[in-house]
């Protein structure tokens, strides 16, 4: 038998057979790992926490030689992310961090960073105040953790210095910013028309993302971008988000409509608590 311990994050569940679960985690020393709770989903209810998405466990697991899954033998709740009541936005940052987190983390690979990275996620979340800023944050420092960060301080393509320019050219999907002579390249070659969507940003902008890679979440809730700043931002690192996972996240799409939804008249009318609106909604 091969035993271990760890203590890990509740990434997804999912139904197995009638009494199981089958449960995708985090481990801080395990990494990504899917693993059967055996009679897990008699024990779903609204008191018992240990299986709800984003909960940090401390978990024992067992695994007979020549299985591929691990059983998990006991289950202890450390933290849960969501304070009670409830609310929409601080449901909605939740579920975009576990969905890039799990589609970021290798399977069972060391992924102590990452790990590290969500964990300083989710205690922000518990936080009175929320700003869209943090779903930036994560998505900056989860890029950076799996090896995928954006290359602002350098040419992303030859390395050269961007130049004292007042505006810099910077690309998600090509991985950061651009120096002007492999702009004008690109251009020849048609990089733009292929969809790699080039923005031309203040310094400004440029501090911000930095800052995002490396300033601590808390940090995150007490800055005040401008509109149009915040705005670059969350593209930037959104394209950098789609290139490195080939596609977006399908709870960012439910994210964004949320922002875009006018008044949010539909759900006020069904009595759901929205909290505060995000600064930049
Ligand atoms: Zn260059």
């Amino acid at each position: 038998m091969d035993f271990q311990s760890d203590e890990a994050i509740l990434l997804r569940r999912r139904p197995l057979g009638e009494p199981h679960l089958l449960v995708t985690l985090l481990g801080r020393r395990l990494g990504k790992l899917q693993v059967v709770a055996p009679g897990a989903r008699k024990l779903l209810h609204r008191y018992d926490t240990r299986f709800e998405p984003g909960t940090v466990v401390y978990v024992n697991l067992a695994r007979r030689r020549r299985q591929h899954l691990f059983r998990m033998e006991c289950c202890e709740t450390l933290l849960t992310p969501l304070r009670q009541p409830v609310r929409l936005p601080q449901l909605l940052l939740l579920s975009v961090g576990l969905e890039a987190c799990e589609r970021l983390a290798a399977e069972q690979a060391g992924e102590e960073p990452l790990h590290a990275v969500l964990l300083e996620y989710l205690l922000c979340l518990r936080s009175a105040r929320l700003s869209l800023l943090l779903w930036d944050g994560l998505t900056a420092r989860a890029l950076q953790a799996a090896g995928f960060a954006p290359q602002l301080q350098a040419c992303v393509r030859c390395g050269g210095a961007l130049g004292g320019a007042r505006r810099v050219c910077v690309s998600g999907e090509l991985g950061g910013a651009l120096c002007e002579g492999c702009v004008t390249k690109g251009a020849e070659q048609g990089e733009e028309a292929a969809g790699a969507a080039l923005l031309r940003v203040p310094p400004g902008t440029l501090q911000l993302l930095l800052h995002l890679l490396s300033a601590p979440f808390a940090q995150l809730q007490k800055l005040r971008p401008s509109k149009a700043q915040a705005k670059e931002v969350h593209a930037i690192l959104g394209a950098a988000l789609r290139a490195v996972l080939g596609q977006e996240l399908q709870t960012e799409r439910v994210l964004r409509q949320w922002q875009e939804t006018p008044r949010r008249r539909v759900l006020a009318e069904f009595d759901v608590d929205l909290g505060a609106p995000f600064p930049y909604s």
